[in-house]
């Protein structure tokens, strides 16, 4: 049996230290520990003038998250806590080349944690482990090419290869990166999205006809009222919590729906404004509702139902004309919720009627209400439902597409958005291939590719031999971590295209290549001078970043130059133009993609361009049928036994992802270690549990037991049958094959667990 890849660590385990959660984020502990990442990063030098160009107009965009920047005038920080520890971990001066690789074999490094290899540096140098070999060892550019060219030319059928994007890389790079993998006859183009709002994708699309959010950041304060459903902003959209006290000082309602009573959604201390950093708190939600996990189907079709109820008592409540004109399904969705029983209701949301009826009274009295949301509502079996339920509750009173009003499904990665509007998608569009066959004149492929999970059952089952990824870490970020690792380990090559060393580096295929990239940060030289490149946040502007600093090795290529470096050696096709110049790969993408008409000029703005959105630009539904459509779906019922829980995977406050940055999560209380599970202290009882207490936990699924091992038990406000656990160490007791209908997205945010004590 292969040892875990996420093995407790006794040291780990005796440092963890439990505080009391916080009820606020920012003030002067994020000051305090952006100087800190720095300064432990070693990127005080290169760190500090650089975060000074992030997301500023003509700088760089934050590799961190995909949260807007202002379109009017910038901060002169223009960054978060968050952007800081991003920025750092590519910005350090610390690197690793051939003689690091010379001393440790990849056994030995994959006894160091996550956050131990990330601390080792930047990638300086083309690494190569060869079959049957225990080392990476140094490789020159054009024989690592040559190699992935030989080997993707010798399958025998391109769907043996498969090439992963996650959402760090640029517009230009993705744009090549599909073309590359469809010119060689593929369409196995899997990206974080799968495993993150690809839910929203699907759920948005079907109902009103884009995959997007509908909302600008001048939206949020023309809202009477904004819900934040399963999303932590305080930690994974910093920059949010500003929006929304912007917001809260306008006189917006905030009401966040979460099992988790998050610091980020209680109050804000703004860290750039004195009065914050000397903690005076600006309270954000005015309601918060803990609901059960995988409760969110019931909670909005309560207040769908008190929305007809009120409606039926008083009229002028719904929007019947929008409803009538713009919408068809309406009668159908509202015989099925008269047939909702609240009992159902009340058991599936754990929520009182009088909880659900106060945060009701604030939606009645407001004409104009957001909903955002993350993956709480995206990695569930009936995920596609929530983001659908989303919808219905606004399509009742016409909230679609009109000032103050729509959905904000929140992007996790800086151009994760950016990189599917690129075309990196398994199922494309046939617009996109024909364009993709007009403008480069070649047959496309026709058949879907794989999607996340199903690239790891193709690698698992010996159907894929080759496996590249452009960033990311997916062995960490997958779901059943050590059926992934084995899928892996059965590729004939893997390669990874990182600037940092992370744990997808030490289990590999039988040969091996690591390609290290310039950052984000970084100045990109090309034959006609510096290039800039462009990226998509989660509200649909597209904007340049010109990265600043010196690159960190002289060994480093673009995300472009190593597409350009493949189509090369593999496809036998002389790419130089776009790799010498990025303004031609824009002037391609102008052509085969729509809405970036004169691309090079607009990109020029400083501020960039939003892409058409029929549904915020008119109130147009790009659907089958040119309306919004209203759904039906059910609750889902959860028949937990005594002994069986509900587990949630989340993040830390030192955590991007994968990334780990540091071993605390200041804000939940936990510092020194990631072993935890956070239980209702009920529940504890039940289970003679004490804090502290070390528990396995184990998931059945398919006749297969998935088991992780001591855990140290954390009392925490969660509701009953309901535990918390931090991914990617929980990752292993998610089932591969368990994941949402239609989106394939892994159920990370609801899967049944036992605890079992050790
Ligand atoms: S909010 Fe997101 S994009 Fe903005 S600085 Fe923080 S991590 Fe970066």
């Amino acid at each position: 049996m292969k040892e875990s890849q996420y093995p407790p660590k006794e040291d780990e385990l005796d440092r963890l230290d439990l505080k009391p959660k916080k009820d606020f984020a920012g003030g002067w502990d994020a000051v305090n520990s952006s100087l800190k990442t720095l300064k432990k990063n070693k990127a005080i030098l290169r760190g500090i003038p650089a975060s000074l160009k992030m997301n500023q107009k003509q700088g760089f965009d934050c590799p961190g998250c995909a949260w807007p920047d202002p379109d009017e005038e910038r901060a002169m920080v223009e960054f978060c806590e968050n952007g800081i520890k991003a920025l750092a971990e590519e910005a350090t001066s610390r690197k690793i080349g051939r003689d690091f690789f010379q001393q440790h074999t990849l056994q030995e490094l994959s006894q160091m944690s996550d956050y131990e290899l990330s601390q080792l540096g930047r990638l300086s140098e083309p690494l190569y482990k060869s079959k049957g070999e225990l080392k990476y060892k140094s490789i020159d550019w054009n024989v690592a090419f040559e190699k992935i060219g030989k080997k993707l030319n010798s399958l025998s059928n391109p769907d043996e290869a498969i090439f992963y994007t996650s959402g760090r890389t640029s517009n230009e790079a993705a744009f090549l990166y599909q073309l590359f993998a469809r010119k060689l006859g593929t369409n196995n183009l899997p990206d974080c999205s799968n495993m993150c709002h690809e839910s929203s994708g699907v759920g948005l699309s079907e109902t009103i006809g884009i995959g997007k959010g509908t909302v600008k950041l001048q939206d949020f304060e023309k809202a009477d009222c904004i819900i934040v459903m399963g999303q932590n902003p305080g930690t994974n959209h910093p920059r949010m919590l500003s929006t929304l006290q912007r917001a809260v000082r306008q006189g917006v309602k905030i009401i966040s729906v979460n099992p988790l009573r998050e610091a980020g959604t209680e109050s804000f201390c703004h860290p750039q404004e004195v009065a914050g950093v000397l903690g005076h708190k600006t309270q954000l939600s005015s309601i918060h509702l803990p609901i059960r996990i995988n409760g969110d189907v019931a909670l909005l079709k309560a207040w769908q139902k008190l929305l007809l109820d009120k409606e039926h008592e008083r009229g002028g409540v719904l929007d019947l004309q929008f409803i009538q004109n713009k919408t068809i399904g309406f009668t159908e969705f509202k015989d099925h919720l008269h047939h909702v029983e609240w009992s159902q209701i009340l058991s599936s949301c754990g929520l009182s009627r009088e909880q659900i009826e106060e945060a009701f009274q604030v939606l009645l009295k407001s004409k104009n209400i957001i909903v955002c949301w993350a993956m709480g509502l995206t990695q569930h079996k009936n995920a596609v439902a929530n983001i659908q339920e989303v919808v219905n509750l606004l399509l009742m009173r016409g909230q679609l597409g009109r000032p103050g009003s729509g959905v904000c499904p929140v992007r996790g990665h800086s151009n994760v958005q950016g990189d599917r509007t690129m075309g990196i998608i398994e199922n494309p569009p046939a617009d996109l291939i024909e364009g993709l066959e007009r403008e480069f004149v070649f047959t496309a492929p026709k058949k879907s590719g794989y999607n996340v999970v199903h690239s790891l059952q193709a690698m698992h089952e010996g159907v894929a031999k080759v496996f590249v990824a452009m960033g990311g870490n997916l062995l960490s970020a997958s779901p059943d971590t050590e059926y992934t690792a084995e899928a892996f380990r059965r590729c004939d090559l893997t390669v990874q295209i990182s600037t940092k060393l992370n744990r997808g580096h030490l289990v590999t295929g039988e040969e091996a290549m690591i390609l290290p990239c310039l950052s984000r940060s970084e100045r990109d030289r090309q034959k006609t001078g510096f290039q800039k490149v462009s990226v998509e946040n989660s509200m649909g502007i597209v904007h340049s970043s010109q990265g600043g600093l010196d690159p960190i090795s002289d060994q480093l290529k673009s995300e472009v130059s190593i597409v350009c470096g493949l189509a090369k050696s593999t496809l036998n096709e002389d790419w130089s133009g776009f790799e010498e110049d990025y303004s031609r790969v824009r002037d391609k993408i102008e052509k085969v993609i729509p809405g970036f008409e004169d691309y090079n000029i607009r990109l020029e703005k400083p501020e960039g361009f939003y892409l058409p959105n029929g549904v915020r630009d008119s109130q147009s539904f790009v659907t089958t049928s040119n309306k919004a459509h209203f759904t039906i779906h059910d609750i889902p019922k959860w028949d937990l036994r005594e002994e069986q829980f509900l587990m949630m995977t989340i993040r830390t406050h030192d955590q991007f992802n994968t990334t780990i940055y540091g071993l605390n999560d200041r804000y939940r209380g936990v510092f020194g270690g990631r072993r935890v599970v956070f239980m209702n202290s009920q529940d504890m009882v039940k289970l003679d549990l004490d804090t502290y207490d070390e528990v396995n936990l184990l998931s059945r699924y398919d006749q297969i037991e998935r088991v992780v091992e001591r855990f140290k038990v954390v009392p925490y406000e969660i509701p009953k049958q309901c535990v918390a656990t931090y991914f990617p160490e929980a990752n292993a007791l998610v089932p591969w094959d368990l994941y949402a209908d239609k989106s394939h997205t892994p159920v990370s945010k609801s899967v049944v667990v036992e605890i079992q004590r050790k």
